[in-house]
């Protein structure tokens, strides 16, 4: 018993020395005092346990020699990191480098540190931005005739381009010295929402100007030339800006683009110039634009600009009606409005100066790229797919709460319930962190990996939105025309998945795969030095990096067990928690674990990890649950810490970390090294899987809150645009919503009576009245009963048409396929 005792002492020991790094003197002294103390006091003589902890007394103490390291551990270890992490290409590590790394980092470090996110500012506007908002954003919105742009046109109207161009909502992000608005990330993000809220064609030709592009990349880039003749122009709408990166043959591997650019000089005089040929597909604005921005891969066979010949990836700024240049036609992306076309060009010349940056900048485009879009892909999708999120919930509690079936409204039914729930928890949770990452865009950073996992996230969730938004609506959904409010985010939803990096790729390459060598403490470290030329140079970086790599390890992995063994009750939490701590305290813990994992993922798949994608895109979910978690628990505290709201985040909190659970147990079930499957199993799921999904009361009192507290509803739906007005569809849901609620006791005795056969509710009688006669109801409660009962038959209307106007408006037109022609050509 005593032995045993000891052994727990040990272990326990052991544990305590790895969760605080203690260094390798201290492990030595502290095995060998055990090793002594078995042998004489407890067990009598060495034993096989007082040999083991000998030896490994003795291995620590030869290891605190920093020359016995080097020759025994760190040499042999930076021989094999050659062979085995990761190789970093050029435009991986552009890619690499061009983001920053914030609160990434610290989920990655395992302990994350609570004041860093609390730092974060929460959401705030200067006067400008907000009189903005609730200006001209809220003005657009009410001009905007949905049905109309996504169907009978096919086109956004030219009174609303007119708009967006006089007040300036093409050059948010351009600064107010070259006439732009020079708003901040959240001041755009929130602009964004409210328009992708009313309409998704009218945002994306708004999103696209404000994303990357020409207007952001002269505004970092460009030279003053550029700056000053261009950004006015684009500020003002003068100028119409498309960016031409992807062709048929480089869409997700947009860098292996055939698009090509020679160094040359103008046949008549001494003008250096590029000659241009490309083809490129599914440009946003391009068959409107007048300004591409075209990428390309710049040679100088001639060596003209005396850098070689291979230059890189390179941007350049062309006029639409420059000669040669062709603008095609339009696609018909998911039937949406939006101008969408191929462009193309073949030996077009244009002087060097046209280059974005000018003659200095050729080659630097890859780098440009990347360093814009870890900023625009935090803001534009995660923008419009959060709006996106809660205009679906607006929406559908309302209609649940109108529409009633087997006398009850469909939202109190306990299997519209879950999908209403889940709703919910999505429109807080991607709320939550759009406010974060906006903020963090705002002070100046370009999160890649949580742009990434942003990205990918809110529009996932608001795929599922969008879904569970149909099912609650039925029919109603499904039959398309002007008074259907959701069917344009239906059409949306392929696009928001697809741009800016399709989803399987974000999920499965970018956010882990890619990101944990930027977002980990070490490893990028570890691989920069092991791709060193110079190899004594490498090993002294290498040496610095391992040491505290090895020490981060050992602590992720103690630290990890250690509070998986104790339920996270040990784990910090931050000052002022209060009735957050518990799941400050999970969370904590669950960042334990997704270190020790990710660290044990990277260190023994190393370079396959690119190609285990099922594992990677495991680990990117468990990082976004961890990431929006933590959002959620700052937009409580942000929020004023409302008694309601804690029912949110419990409900995220629990589905959270389940998701979390899962995704990690996931990674552990299918690891492909066994040893490192036992070790994870053994360390994060000492005692099997500890979470579970919110139970079903949490799930009840949610939908409750949103269907009997009206603020409630505003606060988890706020920053879309609402309509009041009984014309337009959403704003008559808001308007029969309210009336339905003032006339639900009256209508309840009205069902009782129907049920009990009093009264016969059929075609062709009047049962209000007849309720009015016999008493059940009052003169004013029928009054309010019949506006109710014609309020309720506009909602659930549907529209129907003639045939002939159901003809597509594109059918006699003529179609071609450039990628075809294309292909056919080469
Ligand atoms: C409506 C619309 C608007 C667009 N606007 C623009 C624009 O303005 N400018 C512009 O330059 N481009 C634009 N694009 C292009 C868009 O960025 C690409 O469609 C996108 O990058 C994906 O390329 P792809 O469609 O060729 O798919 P593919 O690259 O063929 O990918 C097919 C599938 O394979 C997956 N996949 C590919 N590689 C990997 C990998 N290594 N690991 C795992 N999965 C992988 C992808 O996730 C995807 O699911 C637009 C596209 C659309 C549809």
């Amino acid at each position: 018993m005593v032995e045993l005792l000891f052994c727990a002492a040990v272990l326990a020991g052991v544990v305590a020395l790895g969760m605080y790094k203690a260094p390798l003197w201290a492990w030595a002294a502290a095995l060998a005092v055990s090793a002594i103390l078995w042998q004489s006091a407890i067990h009598g003589s060495m034993g096989l346990f007082g040999f083991a902890l000998w030896l490994a007394a003795i291995a620590f103490g030869l290891l605190a020699v920093p020359q016995i390291r080097r020759t025994l551990l760190i040499a042999p270890a930076f021989k094999f990191v050659r062979g085995t992490l990761p190789k970093v290409s050029d435009t991986e590590a552009q890619a690499l480098e061009a983001g920053t790394v914030g609160f990434d980092a610290e989920l990655f470090s395992g302990e994350p540190d609570w004041d860093k996110l609390r730092s974060i500012a929460p959401i705030m506007l200067t006067p400008e931005e907000q009189a903005f908002l609730d200006g001209p954003t809220d003005e657009l919105c009410r001009m905007i005739d949905d049905w109309q742009v996504r169907h009978t046109d096919r086109e956004v109207s030219d009174e609303v381009w007119d708009f967006v161009k006089s007040r300036g909502f093409l050059g948010m992000l351009i600064s107010k010295e070259h006439g732009g608005l020079g708003f901040s990330a959240q001041a755009q993000s929130l602009i964004i929402g409210k328009i992708a809220s009313r309409s998704p064609d009218v945002v994306t030709i708004v999103m696209v100007p404000n994303s990357l592009g020409p207007g952001e990349l002269i505004e970092k880039y460009g030279t003053e030339r550029q700056k000053s003749y261009y950004l006015p122009r684009l500020a003002k709408g003068e100028e119409i800006p498309c960016f031409s990166l992807t062709g048929p043959t480089s869409g997700s591997d947009a860098a292996t683009m055939r698009d090509i650019g020679i160094v040359t000089r103008a046949e008549h005089d001494d003008i250096v110039g590029i000659r241009l040929s490309w083809d490129k597909r599914y440009i946003t604005l391009g068959p409107k634009a007048t300004l591409v921005g075209l990428a390309f891969r710049a040679f100088d066979p001639d060596n003209i600009l005396g850098r070689g010949e291979n230059l890189g990836i390179t941007v350049a700024l062309i006029p639409a009606n420059h000669p040669g240049v062709q603008i095609g036609r339009r696609h018909l992306p998911s039937g949406n409005a939006f101008p969408n076309g191929p462009n193309w060009g073949k030996d077009v010349f244009i002087p060097i100066d046209w280059v974005i940056g000018g003659e200095k900048m050729v080659g630097q485009g890859w780098r440009m790229l990347m360093e814009c879009l870890a900023a625009g892909r935090a803001i534009s999708l995660p923008s419009s797919a959060t709006a996106g999120t809660k205009a679906m919930l607006r929406f559908t509690s309302a209609y649940g709460r109108i529409r009633k079936q087997f006398g009850f409204p469909v939202a109190r039914m306990e299997g519209i319930e879950e999908p209403l729930a889940r709703m919910i928890e999505s429109a807080y949770a991607c709320e939550a962190a759009r406010a974060v990452t906006a903020s963090m865009v705002s002070r100046g950073e370009r999160p890649s990996v949580l742009s990434a996992l942003m990205k990918y996230q809110t529009t996932e969730r608001m795929r599922r939105a969008v879904d569970d938004a149909f099912d609650i609506h039925g029919g109603r959904a499904i039959c398309d025309g002007p008074a259907n409010y959701l069917q344009s985010a239906y059409q949306m939803v392929p696009v928001g998945i697809t741009v800016e990096g399709a989803n399987i790729l974000t999920r499965t390459l970018i956010t882990f795969a890619q990101g944990a060598l930027r977002s980990h403490p070490y490893l990028y470290r570890e691989i920069q030095a092991a791709q060193d030329p110079d190899t004594e140079r490498g090993l002294d970086a290498f040496e610095a990096a391992f040491g505290d790599h090895i020490a981060f390890s050992v602590s992720n992995a103690t630290g990890a067990f250690f509070h998986n063994l104790t339920w996270g009750a040990f784990v910090p939490a931050p000052d002022q928690a209060y009735e957050m701590a518990h799941w400050y305290r999970q969370l904590g813990r669950a960042a334990r674990n997704f270190a020790f994992v990710a660290d044990l993922t990277v260190a023994t798949l190393g370079g396959a990890l690119k190609t285990k994608q099922k594992i990677a895109g495991r680990l990117a979910d468990a990082l976004s649950e961890l990431y929006f978690l933590a959002c959620v628990l700052k937009r409580y505290e942000d929020d004023g810490r409302l008694s309601s709201d804690r029912t949110l985040v419990a409900l995220a909190a629990a589905n959270g970390l389940y998701r979390f659970q899962e995704a990690l147990r996931g990674v552990v079930d299918n690891f492909p090294n066994a040893p490192a499957r036992w070790l994870m199993r053994v360390v994060c799921f000492p005692l099997g899987s500890p979470y579970r999904p919110a139970r079903d009361v949490l799930g009840h009192r949610a939908v409750k809150l949103v269907l009997d507290a009206p603020e409630v509803r505003d606060r988890l739906t706020r920053h879309i645009f609402v309509s009041n007005e009984p014309d337009d569809p959403t704003g008559l849901l808001e308007v029969t919503l309210k009336k339905v609620v003032a006339a639900e006791e009256a209508e309840k005795r009205l069902e009782r009576a129907i049920r009990a056969g009093t009264i016969r509710r059929y075609h062709g009688i009047d049962w209000i009245g007849e309720a009015m006669a016999k008493g059940i109801v009052t003169e004013s409660e029928g009054l309010q009963l019949r506006e109710v009962e014609t309020l309720v038959a506009r909602v659930i209307a549907v529209d129907d048409f003639d045939p002939a106007d159901l003809k597509p408006n594109y059918g006699g037109l003529g179609h071609n396929s450039r990628g075809a022609e294309s292909a056919a050509a080469e």
